[in-house]
């Protein structure tokens, strides 16, 4: 099954805010087995936003929206959803009556504008806002799914979890999904494709993917069939492959990056570590206390910015700063030691 995620809100497309809902619908739509199949930023156009849910209901099963519920006159989700399928709207008494009561228990009036949030498309069902005011909306309609979907994301998170995903499991083919994540440190992205593309190339399931960053690339395996025996069976098959090519490049099978790794490791072998930092201005240690029960392996770590630092806290010798400067292996070597 295939979905769109539309995200609306003239303020998406500004350079200030940035559409996170579609990241975490995608996450949860995955474990499902629902690919994203594309996604979209709409503004706060009625014309606009009709268009684009038409289109997506031209091609996606799924098609899911966030944000444009609200009360005012940019909020345009329920009009244009009702247009672009042909379905009038009602108002809802038991919604308004719930939003006054609402209002009333804040201690604030409510103001008349906050009714429009109480209309319905036809046929639709509503779906409780247990965070905020304005209600999503669940509507079949024919072979298609249409979610409206609040757009802050702390309301929009608990609503697709208790509300939707319940709605949408029975209607999706009974299928496993299993993912092998493998992290990849110290290899261009080029590179480790030349090495693997030959062998993930061969297979349309599990699907592969690479994804690369300076220095740390990910490799994800991803097996749907209908056992999870067959779905193991698939990624040990492509997986060993993958591992006999790579080799110890890998550093995780498990997605854990690599500050997780090291404090890992170093926990297994019952290991301390300490930092001593310069340019890097306690980003290493930063990044190792992120890791949860890295207080067993960190002791802790000191950032040595100036020359003077180097020598009096961590005794580097004025002559090896002088020979090689500062920023070199000599002089890393020192304040490690
Ligand atoms: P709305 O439901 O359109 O009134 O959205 C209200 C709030 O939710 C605003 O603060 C938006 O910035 C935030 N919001 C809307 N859509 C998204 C999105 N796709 N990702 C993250 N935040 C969003
Ligand atoms: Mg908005």
């Amino acid at each position: 099954m295939n979905a769109q995620v539309i995200a609306v809100g003239s303020e998406l497309l500004t350079s200030g805010k940035i559409d996170t809902n579609s990241l975490y619908l995608t996450r949860e739509l995955n474990v499902l087995g629902v690919e994203v199949v594309e996604k979209s930023i709409v503004g706060d156009d009625r014309e606009r936003l009709t268009e684009a849910v038409r289109t997506a209901l031209a091609h996606c099963e799924v098609v899911i929206l966030t944000g444009g519920l609200g009360p005012t006159e940019d909020d345009v989700t329920r009009d244009a959803v009702a247009a672009a399928l042909g379905r009038t709207q009602y108002f809802n008494d038991e919604i308004c009556d719930a939003l006054e009561a609402r209002f009333r228990k804040l201690k604030r009036a409510m103001v008349t504008i906050n009714r429009r949030q109480a209309y319905v498309i036809e046929g639709a069902e509503v779906l409780p806002n247990a965070c905020g005011t304005a209600p999503g909306q669940w509507i079949v309609h024919g072979d298609r799914i249409v979610m409206l979907l609040p757009g802050p994301p702390r309301e929009l998170k608990p609503m697709f979890e208790s509300q939707c995903l319940p709605r949408l499991r029975p209607l999706l083919p009974e299928q496993v999904i299993a993912v092998r994540h493998y992290r990849v440190a110290c290899m261009p992205e080029s590179d480790l494709d030349a090495l693997i593309a030959p062998v993930y190339t061969k297979y349309t399931n599990p699907v592969t993917t690479v994804l690369g960053a300076v220095g740390d690339i990910q490799v994800f395996l991803r097996a749907r069939t209908d056992t999870e025996a067959e779905a193991l069976a698939l990624l040990n098959e492509v997986g060993t492959q993958v591992e006999a090519l790579l080799g110890d490049r890998i550093y995780s099978k498990n997605g854990d990056n690599l500050e997780a790794t090291l404090v890992e490791l170093m926990r297994a072998r019952e290991k301390k570590l300490g930092f001593a930092e310069s340019a890097t201005g306690g980003l290493l240690a930063q990044r190792v206390t992120s890791v949860p029960g890295s207080s067993e392996v960190l002791i802790g770590g000191v950032v040595a910015y100036s020359d003077q630092l180097k020598q009096s806290l961590l005794g580097v010798s004025p002559m090896t700063l002088a020979e090689y400067s500062a920023v070199s292996e000599p002089v890393a070597r020192e304040m490690a030691i």
